[in-house]
């Protein structure tokens, strides 16, 4: 199983959340609800070959800060 343990920030409250992701089918695209503040987290998840790495970024989908 290609699953990895992480904990992210809520972007919405900063509430520190686990949660759990399976890489075995490739970059992922999805979102998650808080268990604090119950707003929904735009969870992008990119697998970064060369390097071997797990690449994560969490967003409030809300907001555009880029
Ligand atoms: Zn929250």
């Amino acid at each position: 199983m290609n699953i990895k343990h992480t904990t992210i920030s809520c972007p919405h409250c900063g509430h520190s959340m686990h949660v759990e992701l399976d890489f075995s089918g490739g970059d992922q695209d999805y979102y998650d609800e808080c268990a604090n503040c119950c707003e929904s987290i735009h969870l992008n998840m990119h697998i970064n070959v060369l390097a071997h790495k797990l690449e994560l970024s969490v967003s409030a989908d809300d907001e555009q800060l880029y």
